[in-house]
């Protein structure tokens, strides 16, 4: 038997279940990716993953070539082009790995039906995540929509059913093919992919790379790992996170590789404080899953809030304090060099994508969904599970979301995690002079110390756009009329 394995968002050789099975059933196994315009042309498009997801490719290329294999990569409307190569390629079998958001779900049943029905088999598996769909389940047989009683069924589950290990026989990766394409003959010109600072640092290697550094043993206490993440991961000047997000997006890694890592890494800890380093981190793995399962169950967030009510909400949407976010001119510090952090790096510490979330939804009361997209089209990690599901954490809209009362001070949040300033020096070069006691509220220096200084609030750096307690009194006043 010829079979297909069509990679999608697991762009690695290394464990992937669905690989592995079309290996162990099939006598030859092609590799195929399909590149579907919607990806490259229209609102959707985002520029830094695109390059990220080429990079992946053509190191997944290479990897087959030196197993023996060869990467067909097609581009066109999925269903059409997947048959097509099933059809050219005389193979019987499509083995692919299943996705969740509703785009994909509404794709991928009309091409599994279609193609049964021509005769085909198609064979999909989980992969993604450790746990999906409805796997999980409270005593009641309901669907969780609150963390933690998840994350307590999740860790019970995962210590009855430890991800499986597996050696993958690549021998059968051997079909040689007339239909190779390869990236350089896409019509990408519009696009310098090779320019972007994403394109270099992707692929399973790298993605290794950094998970030893992370989680493997130790070679070195001068870089950030996984021992101190409960410590460092909330402060944004410090590395201390493990950045994997990206790969993990792309399936450069699998989950379950990250948290193998983890479990040894746990192994090996000695104190209580590295164990729950290393706990807190596999937690976030666990949110990771639980957003995953929120979409698959309630399809509807990607659309909506979660909790209906709240689309109902008037919101101020304005205009000009929506660009003054985007652009990191706020006038609060935090939140602007933040959002200068997105706009060049296209990738955002955590702590800041919270504060930066919460200031447009509760500070400036403009609709979450612009924060989504946003994000969507900026962030090299944007995935629709993680991004929706954080949004509507932030708006407290969402399921296990952040009460709607508890809304963030942009200058505590300051204060707290960037206390002397050093995360809003790097990115806003104009505050580098401010002294720490001014650098959470600059529009508080005596204004000769600001002329002093070269820092005039309002001319060198802008004045706060709006007061933040007259802000949360009427964010409060909003919601509440929604609660009533
Ligand atoms: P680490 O702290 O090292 O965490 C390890 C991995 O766990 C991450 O790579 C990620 O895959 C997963 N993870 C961590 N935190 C979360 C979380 N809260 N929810 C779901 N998964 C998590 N994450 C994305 O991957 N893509 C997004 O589009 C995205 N959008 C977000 C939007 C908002 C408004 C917020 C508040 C959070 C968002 N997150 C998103 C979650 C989180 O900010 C990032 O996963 C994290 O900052 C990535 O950095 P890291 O790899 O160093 O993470």
């Amino acid at each position: 038997m010829r079979a297909i394995h069509w990679f999608r968002r697991d762009l690695r050789l290394s464990d992937n279940l669905a690989l592995d099975a079309a290996l162990g059933d099939a006598d030859e196994v092609i590799g195929l990716f399909v590149l579907d315009p919607r990806l490259t042309t229209g609102e959707k498009v985002s520029a830094p993953r695109l390059a990220f997801m080429f990079s992946c490719l053509e190191k997944l290329a290479a990897n087959l070539e030196k197993n023996g294999g060869r990467l067909i990569i097609r581009q066109g409307d999925p269903l059409q082009e997947v048959e097509k190569v099933l059809r050219e390629s005389e193979a019987n079998a499509l083995y692919f790995n299943r996705d969740y958001s509703p785009f994909a779900r509404q794709r991928d049943e009309k091409l599994e039906q279609e193609l049964t029905a021509r005769g085909f088999t198609v064979k999909t598996f989980k992969d993604l995540v450790l746990f999906e769909k409805d796997e999980l389940l409270t005593g009641t047989g309901g669907i969780y929509t609150v963390f933690t009683p998840y994350k307590k069924r999740w860790l019970e589950k995962v210590a009855q059913q430890p991800p499986i290990r597996f050696e993958t026989d690549y021998s059968k990766l051997r079909l040689q093919s007339e239909i190779v394409s390869n990236l350089s003959s896409l019509p990408l010109t519009h696009y310098n992919i090779e320019g972007d600072p994403w394109y270099l640092p992707a692929g399973e290697e790298e993605a290794h790379r950094r998970l030893k550094l992370w989680a493997g043993a130790k070679v070195t206490q001068l870089i950030s790992r996984i021992e101190g993440y409960r410590e460092k991961r909330d402060f944004p000047a410090i590395e201390g996170t493990s950045r994997l997000s990206p790969f993990l997006r792309f399936g450069a890694v699998s989950v379950r590789q990250c948290y193998r890592a983890a479990i040894n890494a746990r192994e090996r800890a000695g104190k209580v404080a590295e164990k729950d380093g290393i706990d807190t981190w596999v937690s976030e793995l666990i949110w990771r899953d639980f957003y995953y399962q929120i979409m698959w169950n309630f399809p509807y967030v990607v659309k909506g809030a979660y909790q209906k009510k709240y689309d109902a909400l008037e919101w101020d949407n304005n205009q000009s304090g929506l660009v003054a976010w985007k652009e990191g001119r706020t006038g609060y510090p935090i939140v602007d060099a933040g959002m200068r952090q997105l706009n060049q790096e296209n990738w955002m510490h955590n702590r800041l994508r919270m504060i930066t979330a919460s200031f447009l939804v509760k500070d400036l009361l403009i609709n979450w969904q612009e924060g989504e997209k946003y994000f969507w089209e900026k962030l090299v990690d944007g995935d629709i599970a993680a991004n929706n599901g954080g949004w509507q954490w932030s708006a407290s809209t969402g399921t296990d979301a952040q009460p709607y009362f508890r809304i963030f001070s942009p200058v505590s949040q300051s204060q707290r995690f960037d206390s002397d300033g050093e995360f809003i020096k790097k990115y806003l070069p104009e505050l580098a002079k401010v002294p720490p006691k001014y650098i959470h509220e600059p529009w508080t220096m005596p204004l000769a110390l600001q002329e002093h200084l070269g820092c005039v609030i309002g001319k060198d750096y802008p004045a706060p756009i709006i007061d933040h307690k007259i802000a949360r009194e009427r964010t409060l006043t909003a919601f509440k009329a929604i609660k009533a």
